[in-house]
Parts: C-alpha cells; sequence; structure tokens
C-alpha cells in the first residue's frame, strides 16, 4: 500500500533502509569511489565540476586524459554512466511566462518536478511527495513516498543545465528540503563549491525546523532561507500545515531573524494567500506586528486554485490592496504570481497529472 512505501522524514536520511536506499547515490559516496578510482582533490572537483555543469568530458582546453591517473581514466566511464541513468527529462512544460516544468524520471521509475524560471532560476525537488501536507498543495496528499538522494538534487540541475544556463537553485520543489536534511546540505555544499551557484543564490525553503536552523548556520555554503509563513496565527498555522514541525509563527521569525543576521542576506517569508483565510485585517496587524523592522522580504503568492479545491484565490485587487497597504505600514512586500502556473499549477500537480491520479 502506499501507506507502507511512506518514508518517516524524522529518520535521518544517513540512516540504512536497505538495499533500494543503498542505490540512492549520495555525493559522499561518488567522491570515495573517485578518491578509491585514484582521484585527487583536484581530479576530484574536476570531475564533479564537468558533472554538475552537464558538460562532456573533454570539454575545456586541458583533455583530462593529460593529467588524470590511468586507473581514474579506467573507473570514470562506469561512473559517468551511474551519473547519467540518476534522473532523465521525462517531459518539457513550456509556460507563457517563459517558465518550463521538467516532468524528471529518477532511475526506479519515480518522478519529480523542476522548473525552469526566467533570468536563470531553477526549482528543484528535495523528495518524492511531502510529509507535512499543507492543505492547500498537491504535493502533501499522498505523504512521502521516499527521500531523494543528493546526487539525485544535483542532477537536476545537471539536467536542466542542458537546456539553460542556471545561476539560481531554489529548494521549492515537491517535498521539505528540512526533512531530508543531509542530502539537500550536501547538494548545496556542492551546487555552492564546484557548481558555481552564489551562496546568496541557493535559497533553502523550510516550513521551519529547528534541526535545520541549527545545521544551516554550521555549513561552508551557507544559503539564503525562505520561510513558508502562511499565517500569523499558531492556531491557523497547525490547521494549513498539520504535519510542520511545532513552532509558532513568532519562533519562526525569531529563528529566521537569527539566520538572516547571520548570513548576510534576508528572509524571504512565503505567504500563500487564500481567499477569506489570511487576507483578512487581522492578518495585516499581525504581519506588521512580527516583521517590522525584521531583515527579510514578504512574498506573497496568490493561491493557484485547481478544480474542486478546498481553497480559492483572493482577486486581484484584494491581493494589491492587501501589498499596498503592508508596504505603507513599512512591510517591504512582493505580490508574485507562481512561474509556470499556466502549465500545470503549484507543486505537484504536473507529477499528480502524469501518474494518472485525479486532481484534486
Ligand atoms: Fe510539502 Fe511544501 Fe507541499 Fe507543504 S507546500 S506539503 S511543505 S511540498
Amino acid at each position: 500500500s502506499l501507506a507502507a512505501r511512506r518514508e518517516r522524514p524524522d529518520v535521518p536520511s544517513s540512516t540504512p533502509r536497505g538495499h533500494c536506499h543503498r542505490q540512492r547515490m549520495r555525493i559522499h559516496e561518488l567522491k570515495r569511489r573517485l578518491r578509491e578510482a585514484g582521484a585527487g582533490p583536484l581530479h576530484e572537483q574536476r570531475v564533479l565540476r564537468l558533472w554538475s555543469h552537464a558538460l562532456p568530458r573533454d570539454s575545456g582546453r586541458r583533455r583530462p586524459e593529460s593529467f588524470f591517473p590511468a586507473s581514474l581514466l579506467a573507473a570514470l566511464p562506469s561512473i559517468e554512466a551511474e551519473l547519467a541513468a540518476l534522473a532523465r527529462i521525462r517531459s518539457v512544460h513550456p509556460g507563457a511566462d517563459g517558465s518550463e516544468r521538467l516532468l524528471v524520471a529518477l532511475a526506479d521509475g519515480q518522478t519529480v518536478e523542476s522548473v525552469l524560471l526566467p533570468r536563470g532560476g531553477l526549482c528543484v525537488s528535495s523528495q518524492v511527495g511531502c510529509a507535512v501536507g499543507c492543505r492547500f498543495c498537491m504535493t502533501g496528499r499522498d505523504g512521502l513516498l521516499r527521500q531523494l538522494g543528493s546526487a539525485e538534487i544535483v542532477a537536476q540541475v545537471a539536467l536542466a543545465r542542458l537546456r539553460r544556463p542556471v545561476s539560481k537553485v531554489v529548494f521549492m520543489g515537491m517535498g521539505e528540503p528540512a526533512h531530508n536534511l543531509d542530502n539537500v546540505l550536501e547538494a548545496i555544499d556542492l551546487l555552492g563549491t564546484v557548481g558555481n551557484i552564489g551562496h546568496k543564490n541557493l535559497v533553502f525553503s523550510t516550513v521551519g525546523d529547528p534541526r535545520a536552523f541549527e545545521r544551516l548556520h554550521q555549513g561552508r555554503v551557507r544559503p539564503a532561507l525562505a520561510l513558508s509563513l502562511h499565517t500569523t496565527s499558531a492556531r491557523l498555522r497547525r490547521e494549513l500545515l498539520p504535519r510542520a514541525p511545532a513552532m509558532t509563527p513568532e519562533e519562526l521569525v525569531a529563528a529566521g531573524e537569527r539566520y538572516a543576521r547571520a548570513s548576510g542576506y534576508p528572509v524571504q517569508y512565503q505567504w500563500t494567500l487564500l481567499e477569506g483565510v489570511n487576507d483578512g485585517e487581522e492578518e495585516i496587524e499581525g504581519i506588521v506586528r512580527l516583521l517590522s523592522g525584521k531583515y527579510g522580504v514578504l512574498n506573497m503568492i496568490p493561491f493557484n486554485a485547481v478544480d474542486g479545491a478546498a481553497f480559492s484565490r483572493p482577486s486581484w485587487e484584494r491581493c494589491e490592496g492587501m501589498a499596498r497597504t503592508l508596504h505603507e505600514r513599512g512591510i517591504l512586500t512582493k505580490l508574485r504570481y507562481s512561474a509556470g502556473q499556466d502549465v500545470d499549477g503549484g507543486c505537484g500537480q504536473l507529477r499528480a497529472r502524469a501518474a494518472g491520479m485525479q486532481i484534486p
């Protein structure tokens, strides 16, 4: 049954879970294999750089044969074949705004979505499914099916780079990055070093998790932070995000503020606007109370309605009015439409449709 295939999000992703899990290549295993094949640090870096940029081995001025040890050259074809088999693009769905939704098939037949955004952005997935179960999200409906390995996360970037340059990677696709922390942080480390993505252009997006806040401070690559707030009411947040860690909006903003000051990047507070739910006067007062003077920006994204969904999108006038009022009261607010929404709606819908599931 589906339930039996779910993985517990609170188990560290390094915990062995049998054969299937071991097959999901992780970057530190890839590095170990390269070293066992005789790679030194520079050889390792070159292999990882070429892979994360989707470049062939003989690209550039210096051909690897001139400085790779023979044992490494002998091992590389099978390692490269494994990397290439991690993920492939099953279908591409262009949007009118220049975005492209990519349905990515993994080696075991599972699928995730990546979205190429205008201006060099890429939104990647960190899990197949998600355990948080946000009421307004398709991905959360089946719970968590499995974690992505760190190599599968980087593979999404490599695949996207076959289509166009990628200079920004946001972890806002399927899944909750804080529930797959080891793999997401390993991918961020690679992307922020040999992957050539500026640290502030790596965006860790989370519903908020004390373990994630702790770990983000420690890495050599510190990504920017997006926090899914959605409401200033602790009670409503528990309803909308039923399995998010128990942190109140006050605690979330306090943790976000500490990270913003430490990293030097403003926090992006995410707010999905739901008509009659979180678009009222009391939320405006709550936002002013919580975010005044904070180093952050409020991104309001009107809900992307799907047929039969329990929520609807507020009118554009309502959304604009709310953003204007907040601006006048000193809160840096941006009103956005989610990219690619004319293709197949919000996260998880493309995958759901591909799998033949009913939407919703
Ligand atoms: Fe998970 Fe994000 Fe969907 Fe919530 S909105 S269920 S955290 S994928």
